[in-house]
């Protein structure tokens, strides 16, 4: 009873459990159900007229309460995938370890997860234990639970709050609401625990507080940098997924710079320091970084082969410059070298087959600017990723690796007419061949031989 009492007064005691949630109603958290998509409020409408509980869950109710407009809306309950299905005629079950239903709502698509179970400790849930590797990594994660349950299992404290539009209340296990105002993310349980069952949840822990503008509280802080190596036990596929998605949130700078400090980088991206060492490495990446969160801002669309093509130009041209000063043919040195790049890179990051396809595109464009005689520009403009490789060549300039004359040729070639086009092009320069051969002929003169003879 004592104890009870002092939890109350200091506040909390972040041991993961908790069986009965505060009950937090509209005029302390404001979020009016008009704010959830009409789908989505549909769809925990049906489920609760069909007597099973739901919640709008996670993301969507944190980001609202942050004063953000959320990506998508995800649904919780406690009906099992199946009986959601029965409940929805535009339905379906998705997955195969740990299954979810998508159900269709005019144009939109709401995530049906049914509550899910403890793991964490042996022997409970009908001995259910959890599966673990060797690090303590959480390799399936798939027991239906109770709401409780559910909510000890997320991640962080504020996205563990389930609200019902119908009542317009949140259920608030672990004082996800309080910390959201105290603009603290907080972990669900021991941080380090939670970081070794999945070492994800430390580039998630920083990415939402970069996205929300959270501090990341002292005791999910501390253990980042010692326990950043457990990435590497991650599936390279999970990691690039999680580095799309900061990437892409519209607050990449601050992540990535954010990352660097934790210490977390070297799990995902190894040579981020060697490239933001060098003074041009540096300011390119920065450039792309704030161009990228621009676009997000103005809701234009990001290409993740633009952005990765970005992050790892510095390390192909670390790795293509020696190639050509030992006398490397250029262009057939540059693709060993973009190969060489994705490559290693692969190990980390499993960069999708197409998004390669997009990176090496845009890098193998970058000589091909220089061109800027005879037919070739024209070749050039008709290119399926010239756009790409042209904003890539200007990002180039602007951080000082090339000349600006380059980048605002191609600038005022793109916009000119077919005309003006005619009279910007180059003199051609001679040909390879042509040159070799007058390389041979001074070379013959030097010596005092006739050239002609050796032709
Ligand atoms: P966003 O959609 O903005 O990226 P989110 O928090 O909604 O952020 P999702 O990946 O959509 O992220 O996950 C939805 C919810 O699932 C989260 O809010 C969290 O409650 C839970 N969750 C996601 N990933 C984890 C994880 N690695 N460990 C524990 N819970 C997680
Ligand atoms: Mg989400």
């Amino acid at each position: 009873m004592i104890r009870k009492f002092i939890s109350r007064v200091l506040g909390r005691k972040n041991t993961g459990k908790r069986n009965e949630p505060a009950l937090i109603a509209l005029d302390q958290h404001g979020l009016q159900r008009e704010q959830i998509s009409r789908g989505c409020r549909q769809t925990v409408e049906d489920l609760q007229e069909n007597g099973y509980q739901a919640y709008i869950v996670g993301g969507a109710v944190r980001d609202l309460l942050a004063g953000l407009t959320p990506k998508d809306f995800d649904v919780a309950t406690n009906a099992t995938p199946e009986q959601v299905r029965r409940c929805f005629r535009r339905s379906r079950i998705i997955g195969r370890r740990f299954q979810i239903v998508h159900v269709s709502m005019g144009a939109e698509t709401i995530e049906v997860t049914t509550f899910r179970g403890h793991h964490g400790e042996p022997g409970t849930n009908g001995g259910n234990r959890a599966q673990t590797d060797a690090q303590g990594r959480l390799l399936r994660d798939n027991v239906f639970g109770s709401q409780s349950e559910d909510a000890a299992r997320r991640d962080f404290t504020v996205n563990a709050l389930y609200y019902d539009p119908s009542s317009e209340t949140i259920l608030d296990y672990h004082h996800g609401v309080a910390d959201l105002q105290q603009k603290t993310l907080r972990v669900i349980g021991d941080p380090k625990t939670r970081y070794r069952e999945d070492p994800v949840r430390m580039l998630r822990a920083v990415r939402l507080a970069a996205k929300i503008g959270l501090a990341i509280d002292p005791a999910a802080r501390r253990p980042i940098r010692e326990m950043a190596d457990l990435l590497e036990n991650v599936p390279p596929s999970r990691l690039f997924d999680e580095m799309l998605k900061l990437l892409t949130s519209g607050h990449a700078l601050r992540c990535i710079t954010r990352l660097r400090e934790e210490g977390l980088h070297n799990g995902v991206l190894p040579l981020l320091d060697v490239i933001l060492e060098q003074p041009r490495g540096e300011r390119f990446v920065m450039l792309a970084l704030e161009a990228t969160d621009r676009r997000v801002a103005e809701g234009k669309p990001i290409s993740p082969g633009f952005l990765f093509a970005t992050l790892l130009w510095h390390q192909v041209l670390a790795t293509w410059e020696p190639l050509k000063d030992s006398g490397e043919p250029p262009i057939p040195s540059l693709f060993v070298a973009m190969d060489e790049v994705l490559r290693v890179q692969a190990g980390k990051l499993a960069i999708t087959r197409r998004i390669a396809g997009d990176i090496k595109d845009i890098w193998a464009l970058q000589p091909r600017f220089e061109q800027r005689s005879g037919k070739r520009p024209y070749g050039i403009l008709q290119q399926p990723r010239f756009k790409a490789g042209y904003d890539f060549l200007l990002l180039r300039a602007q951080s000082g690796e090339v000349d600006q004359a380059i980048s605002n040729w191609w600038t005022a070639f793109l916009h000119a007419s077919d005309e003006a086009r005619a009279a910007m092009l180059l003199p051609a320069a001679p040909s390879t061949a042509k040159k070799r051969r007058r390389r041979r002929r001074r070379a013959g003169e030097d010596t005092g031989q006739n050239p002609n003879a050796t032709e």
